[in-house]
């Protein structure tokens, strides 16, 4: 083998447009050696004896590095899939592909943060460099108006300090031709059995089709651009907030870059389109949470957050909790929520709130238990925005004062609600009232 090899370890960046780390790649080394290492951790049961990935969530990985693969291939790559402990794995793979260094994009979250701590540990062993790059937000860190430490708690004051002072940058270019090393195996997808997961099942009530990877990420994108653009409402933002861009599954697996989302959005502001301005700022929330999880990371996975102590919890909690994520608490709009979650891994962010609001105001859960289960259960699970809205709806975040959030549990017994899902409940003759 003769010239610079560099190893590209794909994480949650399943794509190759605007990926820096496949880009700068070409541009350093002679070959490139694209890897996806299936962490059996990430399939593993959680402490609250939840799975951390669900079914559907799983399908979707597997459709999204599928299309990687595919997409590396036209450029005359290939992807090395392997499926371990992402420490052994990845310097293995360096050794016997003689690579120099191996770049990644830096997470943020503390369990995705150690795992890069231990390939950077064991590649150090063979003297080998685990390059960072950032590359998960809208923003660049670098080009914040403030340093980590003093971002705004506040996302009214974040928000407004961002979009006076900052920029957002353009996209990098997706390289023209990917030189990967000879690979006698490129190694297959692993089966769900393999990773010890069920299939999921296509609930035919489900009113959208997921399919994972970057093509579809892409269609989809532009798909919901245009249909903004020919909303009959252009000037009301409300439009974007009753018909959601379904783009977040694809953004939380990287199939998706944000800042492409936002220059194409931008096409639309500029002709005064309020419902590209919603979607921008909903990417800012994105944002808002990763950066909070880098100024204070582990803060948000503690059941008292930001405060002296934790929510109060009921005593049977735990039949409780049973009852909400079988969507048996006997509210109809609760529990048709629920269903739909269960079955297709998406809600909106409307009953996202609801439901999340509803555990912990009502039933007195401790919403520690209601994260793990949206990890489990949600298409599109992403550490940051997960506990961080949960840590807010819980009252446990560093921002409380923000009027978006679902005001009151109380308010769910009154939610009408025509889900399908409401079948499911309405069939469940055992279903009784459990609030008063
Ligand atoms: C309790 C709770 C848990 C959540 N868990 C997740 C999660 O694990 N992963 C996730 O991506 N989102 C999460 N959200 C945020 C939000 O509900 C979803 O991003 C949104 O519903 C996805 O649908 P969409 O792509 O159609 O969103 P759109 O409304 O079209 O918004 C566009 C994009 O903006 C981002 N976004 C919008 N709202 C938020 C928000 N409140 N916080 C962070 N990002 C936002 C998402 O990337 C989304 O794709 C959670 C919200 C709540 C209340």
């Amino acid at each position: 083998m003769s010239g610079k090899t560099i190893l590209v370890w794909f994480r949650n960046d399943l794509r190759i447009h605007d990926n820096e780390i496949l880009l700068e790649a070409t541009r350093k080394a002679d070959k490139v050696l694209p890897v996806y290492c299936f962490d059996p951790f990430y399939f593993s049961t959680t402490a609250y004896g939840l799975q951390k990935t669900g079914g559907v969530r799983t399908r979707f990985l597997l459709e999204s590095v599928a299309d990687l693969r595919l997409n590396l291939r036209k450029l005359g790559g290939e992807l090395v899939i392997v499926t371990g402990d992402p420490a052994e794995l990845i310097p293995q793979l360096a050794q016997q592909y003689q690579v120099s260094e191996v770049y990644h994009h830096r997470e943020v979250a503390v369990q995705e943060t150690a795992i890069s701590e231990a390939v950077e540990t064991a590649l150090w062993k063979i003297k080998l460099n685990l390059r960072h790059f950032i590359g998960h937000t809208l923003y660049h860190k670098e080009d914040l108006p403030f340093p980590i430490k003093d971002i705004p708690d506040s996302f009214t004051l974040f928000k407004k300090k961002i979009e006076r002072d900052s920029n957002v940058r353009p996209c990098f270019e997706t390289p023209g031709r990917i030189e990967t090393p000879e690979i006698a195996e490129p190694g297959p997808l692993p089966s769900y059995a393999e990773l010890g997961i069920s299939p999921p099942f296509d609930d035919s009530r489900a009113d959208f089709q997921y399919q994972g990877g970057e093509t579809t990420a892409l269609q989809q994108m532009h798909r919901y651009i245009q249909m903004l653009d020919h909303s009959p409402q252009p000037k009301n933002a409300k439009y974007h907030t009753d018909n959601p861009s379904r783009l977040s599954a694809w953004i939380s697996l990287g199939c998706l870059s944000q800042r492409i989302i936002y220059h194409e959005a931008m096409k639309l502001t500029q002709g005064t389109n309020a419902s590209g301005s919603t979607l921008i700022i909903e990417l800012l929330w994105r944002d808002y949470f990763r950066f909070m999880f880098k100024k204070y990371g582990r803060q948000f996975f503690n059941a008292e957050g930001f405060k002296t102590e934790a929510p109060e919890a009921a005593v049977n909690q735990h039949c409780l909790f049973e009852q909400w994520t079988q969507g048996h608490t006997g509210v109809p709009y609760i529990d048709a929520a629920i269903h739909e979650l269960n079955a297709t891994g998406y809600i909106n962010n409307f009953k996202r709130q609801a439901v999340a609001a509803f555990l912990v105001n009502n039933l007195k859960v401790e919403w520690l238990k209601g994260a793990a289960f949206f990890e489990e259960k949600l298409i599109d699970y992403s550490p940051a925005s997960n506990w961080g809205n949960w840590a807010f709806i819980a009252g446990v975040a560093n921002d409380t004062r923000d009027d978006r959030y679902f005001p009151g549990a109380k308010q769910a017994a009154k939610l009408e609600t025509d889900s399908d899902f409401i079948n499911t409940w309405l069939a469940d003759s055992s279903s009784e009232l459990i609030i008063a």
